[in-house]
């Protein structure tokens, strides 16, 4: 038997003996303990994140599981990625590689680790080693403007990422693919206390040469910035890192192939973001008796005209006025800062889909002919905080599908391999969070669809709106007075998280008023208007574009479907500590989330019956030492070997059910018996 005290603890799961929530867990502590981070369950990867760099990574340890199974070497993410790259070229089929977990448990970086593997095992012949570079590169720049420092996580992850390669027939890239799903974009103008903003702006801030900050009219100190203050006007810091980060923005802006002038524009938008932060109203009085306001810093307001190209007048006149049907009024100060706010999370997200956009056009794959893909999907992790708003909704609804799916994926896949290898299937008790995805985006009356209702016109509306028609769900507290005001609460599938309405409505309406988007269209900087199309007076019938929450909807679903026609492989990332220390391990943090990702009934799936299965060819090349003298006689069939190997074992042959494919095994304790026999020789 392996020795929990000798030996790295249990390399899969599925062999733990007895199987119980506290083994589960005082497995993965043994193994994190001795360095192992890495664990299975069946074909499951679990991670647990170290917080320490140790050489678990370089081109030698690629070479080894490209070369062997991925059984036959310890648990390791490239025996996962090694996998799917090796179906995609045996198997001709689209793969794709699932990483989960909540925030800071090491997703991003496993995506990272991946293409890292996929770049280094693929060849370079003819455009692959262009394309593998610019792949590299995109990741880098989307890191700069898609990620910040939160309390969780000092590299979060704020938008989700789904980066497709394709190969050719030779398993080299040839091209690639990245869909973005919503940005957190709030936090360009409210930062929770020891929140920082998007990367970009201190990296701009510390790395850019004088000569350059000249061009943006910025001066190097963070504190100078509005958007760069926390939301109790704490000054948030650069980094030592900043500025050799911004080095590396850069060159991935020039490696993309983005010109001089373009570079020059993108960091233009971030200038005119910081500046426009700043500019400040006061409340005045009109001469008809209403209320307005009026700009105290206008030189701010000159300066980023100067940037955009625009007519000052305008730009004040379309921030400090709305118009209702024919009559133009003032705004009053809030209402103005309100505006103000809006059209620079607007532009910010725009820049960000423009440069996604870019890269895609960039790495896109010029040579025609049949293709094969693999994808990486590494989405924001599900969120609980003390305040919790429109995004955490956003961002925990998408875990909620993303849990949907690999609860049905997993349970499909594994059901029909029993059907295919003729075996028996019993059915495993799990948490099916259908019924919460069906509470969020039920037709009429899901949290997600009242917010679309033409009536819903502000957050007081939609709260009655959610009381009404989800208080008597199960996963749904609405209209209760043990909740704070103005807010309902839904039970997700990771633990209860109460939602204040406040900013809902018009969050996720996310218009601007059409004046300022035609004082955007009207600017002379080459991207503005690209960005504000619909400021175009020329353009008929603008249409309302989508909300928020129905934009986030439909590219799911546009998801889940491309999904579910590939192979999935499933990286799941635990959380060690919430304090980002090494080698600190709470058993209580790690067994709430081994709960909540379902893990146990994973393990029990796979051991329901059988505790391990392995292809013919795969037993015979790991077992074949255990026969002595058979081998290497032998020069039959997998199968016929397999067999002739388990005949010269005293191990009852009840303990194995040969499927048509693989090789089923019943006891853990078989396994181990397997192990001791093969390590005897
Ligand atoms: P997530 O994307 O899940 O929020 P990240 O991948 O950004 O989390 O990881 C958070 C931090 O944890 C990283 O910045 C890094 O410092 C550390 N980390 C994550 N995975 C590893 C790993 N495999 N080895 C070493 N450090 C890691
Ligand atoms: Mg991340």
């Amino acid at each position: 038997m392996l020795n929990l005290e000798h030996e790295a603890g249990v390399w899969d799961s599925v062999l733990l003996e007895p199987l119980s929530e506290d083994a589960f867990v005082a497995n993965l502590q043994h193994r994190f303990k001795r360095d192992h981070i890495y664990t299975y369950i069946g074909n499951v990867l679990i991670s647990v994140n170290p917080y320490k760099k140790f050489a678990l990574y370089s081109a030698d340890l690629v070479e080894a599981y490209v070369k062997r199974g991925p059984f036959q070497l310890p648990p390791h993410i490239y025996g996962i990625a090694g996998t799917a790259y090796r179906w995609l070229n045996d198997r001709n089929e689209d793969q794709c590689i699932i990483v989960t977990g909540e925030s800071g448990s090491g997703k991003t970086e496993a995506a990272r680790i991946v293409l890292q593997f996929l770049v280094l095992v693929s060849g370079d012949r003819n455009e692959s080693k262009i394309i593998k570079d610019r792949l590299v590169q995109a990741n880098t720049l989307l890191e700069a403007f898609g990620n910040a420092r939160t309390m969780k996580n000092d590299n979060a992850s704020r938008f989700g990422k789904f980066l497709d390669i394709e190969f050719n027939f030779r398993g080299d890239p040839i091209g690639g693919h990245l869909t973005h799903y919503f940005l957190d974009k709030a936090r360009i103008t409210r930062l929770a206390p020891l929140d920082r903003n998007f990367h970009i702006f201190y990296q701009l801030l510390s790395g850019a040469d004088i000569h350059l900050l000249k061009i943006l009219k910025l001066q190097r100190n963070v504190e100078l910035y509005a958007i760069l203050l926390t939301e109790n006007h704490q000054p948030t810091l650069s980094d030592d890192d900043d500025k050799s980060l911004f080095v590396y923005t850069r060159g991935a802006l020039e490696v993309l192939g983005f010109t001089d002038n373009e570079i020059i524009d993108i960091f233009r938008v971030i200038a005119v973001i910081l500046k426009l932060g700043n500019l400040q109203f006061v409340p005045c009085s009109n001469i008809d008796g209403t209320e307005g306001c009026s700009l105290t810093n206008d030189y701010e307001l000159y300066d980023v005209c100067e940037l955009l190209g625009a007519e000052p007048r305008w730009l004040q006149r379309a921030l400090i006025t709305h118009q209702i049907e024919d009559q133009i009024a003032d705004l009053n100060a809030i209402d103005a800062a309100k505006l103000r706010d809006a059209l620079c999370r607007t532009l910010y997200s725009r820049l960000f889909t423009w440069l996604v956009n870019r890269i895609n056009d960039i790495i896109k794959g010029k040579t025609l002919g049949k293709r094969k893909e693999l994808g990486v999907l590494d989405i924001y992790g599900f969120e609980i905080f003390d305040k919790n708003s429109f995004e955490q909704l956003m961002i925990n609804y998408c875990n909620e599908k993303l849990q949907q799916f690999i609860v049905n994926s997993t349970l499909k896949e594994e059901q029909a391999e029993m059907i295919k290898e003729g075996l028996e299937w019993t059915k495993i008790d799990y948490f099916n969070n259908i019924t919460i995805c069906q509470l969020l985006e039920h037709e009429k009356h899901g949290v997600l669809s009242l917010l679309e209702e033409p009536h819903v016109q502000c957050d007081a509306a939609y709260l009655t709106r959610v009381e009404q028609c989800c208080a008597g769900h199960s996963h749904c507290l609405a209209a209760d007075s043990i909740l704070p005001l103005h807010s309902f609460q839904i039970r997700h599938y990771a633990g209860a998280v109460t939602y204040n309405v406040r900013g809902f409505v018009e969050k996720n309406r996310d218009v601007l008023p059409r004046e300022l988007s035609r004082a955007m269209f009207r600017c002379d900087h080459p991207l503005i208007p690209v960005l504000f199309p619909e400021g175009n007076p020329k353009r008929c019938n603008p249409k309302r574009p989508a909300s928020e929450s129905f934009q986030l909807r439909v590219s799911l679903e546009s998801l889940f479907k491309e999904l579910h026609g590939r192979r999935a492989h499933h990286v799941r990332c635990l959380k060690p500590n919430e304090s980002k220390r090494p080698r600190s391990f709470e058993m209580a943090l790690v067994q709430h989330q081994v709960r909540y990702l379902c893990l146990l009934p994973t393990v029990q799936l796979w051991r329901t019956g059988y505790c391990l299965r392995l292809g013919y060819v795969q037993f015979v090349s790991r077992y074949k030492m255990v026969s002595g003298s058979t081998w290497p006689k032998w020069r039959g069939s997998p199968v016929e070997g397999a067999s002739l190997i388990l005949r010269s074992l005293p191990i009852p042959s009840a303990e194995f059910t040969f499927g048509r494919t693989k090789l089923f095994v019943r006891s853990p304790r078989t396994v181990f018996e397997l192990e001791d026999f093969r390590r005897a020789r």
